[in-house]
This record gives C-alpha cells, sequence and structure tokens, in this order.
C-alpha cells in the first residue's frame, strides 16, 4: 500500500483539532484532518470560559461564532439549600473580555470546522485512524486510517500528528500511554430540556451549578441556551448513582427534585430529548508528546467538569502545540516538555488545585462565605473564567495557600 505523505495530520475535529489546525495552515502548513464521525454531532461540554475566546480570536473564527446567536454568558453561580452565590467575569484580576457563551456544541464544532475549512484546512469526515506505525528513521509516523462507511483503509504518512481525539484518546491508546486519573470515578447523567423557566427566576447569562443538599460531592448543571432552552446534568460518585433506581431519565428526575431549588425551577420543564450518561472520563498521560507526535485536549488529560474547563484546557493546547510545531518546522530545536507540556500543565494543575478543592468541601466553603473582600473575588473569577496559566494572580500562584486561608478565615 502507498502512503499519501501529508506535512500535519490531525485526529479529530473537536475544538482543539480545528483550532490547532487552522493556527498552522494560518502558518502556511499543509493540514489534514481526519474525523471519524459526520458533522453536526453530539458533544458534551457546553459552557465556554472567557479564555477561549482568545483562542477562537486567534484562529480568525471569532467573528463567525459571535454571529451565531449562541446565549451569552457573564459569569458563574452557584446555589446549595437556599444559599446563592456569583462571581462576574467582567470584573476579574487579569484584563480581557467580559464575556463568553454557553453552546451547544454539535452547532459550535461545526462552525469551528467550517472555518478552519474555510482558511485551506482539508478536512477528511468518516475516517477513523486505527493504527499508527512506529516512526521511521526521520520521525515520521504512518497512520492506518478507514472509511467508516465503506471500510476501506488507507495508509498515510506524517511529518507530525497531533491527537485532538478527545475521550477517543486514540494514540494514547495505541501507544499505552494511558495512566489512571488520581480523581475517583465519577459519572454525569444529562440531558437538554425546553426549560420553561419564568422570566426573572433565573440569571440566564450564567452557568448554575447547584450542590446537592444532602451530599456536598453530588452535584448539578444548568446551562441556559438561547431559544428557551437548557442543558441540565448531574455529577456524583458512580457508586452513588448506582443506589438509585431505573434507567437514567429516572435517575436524573429523581435527583432533581431532591433539590427544591431545582425542583422549582424545572417545574414546567419539558423532557424532549434522550438522557445520556458518560463515566469514568476522567483520565491521563505518561507523557503529551513524543516522536512525532503531540496530545491535545482530552486526548491528554480530562480532570473534570465543574468548572467548565474543558473546551479552554484544549484549545490552549491546540494554540500552543501549533506554536510550537511552527517553530520545529522552521529548523528550531524544539523541547517538547519543556516548550509545551510543562507550561500547559501549570495551567490544569491550577485548575486540579479548585477541583479538589470542590471535592472535599473546601471551595464550596470559600464560594459560599459571606464577606468576601473585592479584591478575592476579583482573583477568584480569574480563575473561574479560565485565566489559569496568569501567575501574577495569587489564586493561580498558590492556590492551596490561598484557599486554605480563606477556609481558615471564614472557620474563625
Ligand atoms: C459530563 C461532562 C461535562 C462537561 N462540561 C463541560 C463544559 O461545560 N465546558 C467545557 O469547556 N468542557 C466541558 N467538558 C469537557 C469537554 O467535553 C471536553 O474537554 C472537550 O470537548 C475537549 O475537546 P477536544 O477537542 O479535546 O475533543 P472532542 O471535543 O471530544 O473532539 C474529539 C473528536 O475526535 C473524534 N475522534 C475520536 N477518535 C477518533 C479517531 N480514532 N479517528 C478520528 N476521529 C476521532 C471524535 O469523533 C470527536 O469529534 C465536559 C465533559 C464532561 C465529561
Amino acid at each position: 500500500m502507498t502512503a499519501e505523505h501529508r506535512r500535519v495530520v490531525v485526529i479529530g475535529a473537536g475544538p482543539s483539532g480545528s483550532i490547532a489546525s487552522a493556527l498552522l495552515k494560518r502558518r502556511g502548513h499543509d493540514v489534514l484532518v481526519l474525523e471519524r464521525q459526520q458533522f453536526p454531532r453530539f458533544s458534551i461540554g457546553e459552557s465556554l470560559l472567557v479564555h477561549c475566546l482568545d483562542f477562537v480570536e486567534e484562529a480568525g473564527m471569532l467573528e463567525a461564532v459571535e454571529a451565531a446567536g449562541f446565549q451569552y454568558k457573564n459569569g458563574a453561580a452557584f446555589a446549595r439549600n437556599g444559599e446563592y452565590a456569583d462571581y462576574d467575569f467582567g470584573d476579574r484580576f487579569t484584563a480581557g473580555r467580559p464575556s463568553t457563551f454557553q453552546v451547544q456544541r454539535a452547532r459550535f464544532d461545526q462552525i469551528l470546522a467550517d472555518e478552519a475549512a474555510k482558511q485551506g484546512v482539508e478536512i477528511r469526515y468518516e475516517v477513523e485512524i486505527t493504527a499508527v506505525s512506529e516512526p521511521d528513521a526521520s520521525g515520521r509516523r504512518t497512520l492506518t486510517a478507514r472509511d467508516v462507511k465503506g471500510g476501506q483503509v488507507r495508509a498515510i504518512e506524517a511529518d507530525f500528528i497531533l491527537d485532538a481525539s478527545g475521550f477517543g484518546r486514540t494514540l494514547p491508546k495505541l501507544l499505552k500511554l494511558e495512566t489512571p486519573s488520581q480523581f475517583p470515578t465519577r459519572q454525569a447523567i444529562f440531558t437538554h430540556v425546553a426549560d420553561h423557566i419564568p422570566e426573572g427566576a433565573f440569571d440566564r447569562n450564567k452557568i448554575r451549578v447547584t450542590v446537592h443538599p444532602k451530599y456536598d460531592d453530588v452535584w448539578f448543571w444548568l446551562i441556559p441556551f438561547s431559544g428557551g432552552r437548557t442543558s441540565l446534568g448531574v455529577v456524583a460518585a458512580k457508586e452513588h448513582l448506582d443506589r438509585y433506581a431505573g434507567p437514567p431519565d429516572q435517575k436524573l428526575r429523581t435527583l432533581v427534585a431532591e433539590d427544591r431549588g431545582l425542583a422549582v425551577l424545572l417545574a414546567e420543564a419539558e423532557w424532549d430529548t434522550p438522557v445520556r450518561e458518560l463515566h469514568g472520563y476522567a483520565a491521563n498521560v505518561q507523557s503529551m508528546s513524543g516522536p512525532g507526535f503531540a496530545l491535545l485536549g482530552n486526548a491528554a488529560e480530562f480532570l473534570d467538569p465543574v468548572f467548565s474547563s474543558g473546551v479552554t484546557i484544549a484549545m490552549r493546547s491546540a494554540s500552543m502545540a501549533a506554536a510550537t510545531l511552527h517553530r520545529q518546522f522552521s529548523g528550531e530545536t524544539v523541547d517538547w516538555k519543556k516548550e509545551f507540556e510543562e507550561p500547559l500543565r501549570k495551567g490544569v494543575d491550577c485548575f486540579r488545585a479548585y477541583v479538589e478543592a470542590w471535592y472535599d468541601g473546601r471551595f464550596q466553603k470559600v464560594v459560599f462565605a459571606p464577606g468576601q473582600t473585592p479584591e478575592i473575588r476579583r482573583m477568584i473569577s480569574s480563575v473561574l473564567a479560565g485565566y489559569a496559566w496568569d501567575e501574577s494572580n495569587p489564586f493561580v500562584k498558590n492556590p492551596q495557600r490561598r484557599l486554605d486561608s480563606i477556609v481558615a478565615w471564614v472557620g474563625r
């Protein structure tokens, strides 16, 4: 079989694949994206952080996203047993735009992929990567690409591969790079509803995270979309959800009924979309790069959905990988570990500290603590808006110390 030869092959046309491929094309490189599904396709991950729009803009796609009519989002709100706290992204430590969007991912991902294609990126849909060779003497690998409909198989040789295959985790599986996440196995059950929430009862410009009234490691998301629709989901340890009877639909309805605030908000909701579930989504890898490849977004690591950080990390990794690869193609010697993985992991580790503090209860204490100073609120708001790489923010530089000092102050 003679292999087709390409400069860069990107596996997957989700947010990280579209952003990376457009950024490389804009720098003059040949890019082929292979995507196993036909678009539009459902994907979870609908509440965006502000920082991810910086990469949408860098890739020349902001105008198209802004024109799409997605729900405006200006912050994050938290509710627990009648308590309520919110953070406004317009009032934060790190400079930048004040707002972002909440998006149906089928449409959002299609817009990004179409924008990449308009910029000259070739995207082939319904082509799945099933195998990868060891690198040859010049560091090139050959991918096996299978046509999903016809089953034909072809070989594609790439100077460099970017794995943007998300939860598919193609190269981590094929190259045995997977390591277990340190988080326990959690499960999410979710759907979309026509919410019929009365005007004024709910701030539609914010994601609302509701802590279960009895179990503080169980939480719900309400992500309002434009057009009166809302994404609704619950996250809990798998063993906890296994205790609820019935199919996922029944479990989600029972859990919603257990929180009075949510039950009231959703009293008139029409459950018109199949309920889905996902579990064991947290994952990690030994290394985010190797000879002839780098891993983007969820193909590398996924922490937890609580702070809606997934798409932002995916896009940030895409931007950093595209810049690093461009330097490599320009003849520079590049150390992927030092120049890509380590700086990327700094922000991921900051989010990790907040995820841990959410589940051990410290961050919930902070969020619902009365009397936070405006300065502290601005620093927390920056993290919640996705600026987890801005080390001039003390809540990014030293999350543990900062959170612990507030928890100690709250507990006085
Ligand atoms: C319950 C839950 C809730 C979440 N909520 C949020 C949220 O509110 N906000 C947020 O930012 N993030 C959220 N996330 C995370 C978000 O879903 C991901 O971080 C994000 O989609 C990652 O983007 P990506 O580009 O890495 O991969 P994806 O968006 O997963 O795209 C990967 C693409 O690769 C394709 N693919 C896979 N394998 C192959 C293969 N072998 N060959 C070819 N193509 C392949 C897939 O079809 C897919 O289209 C959530 C995650 C979970 C589990």
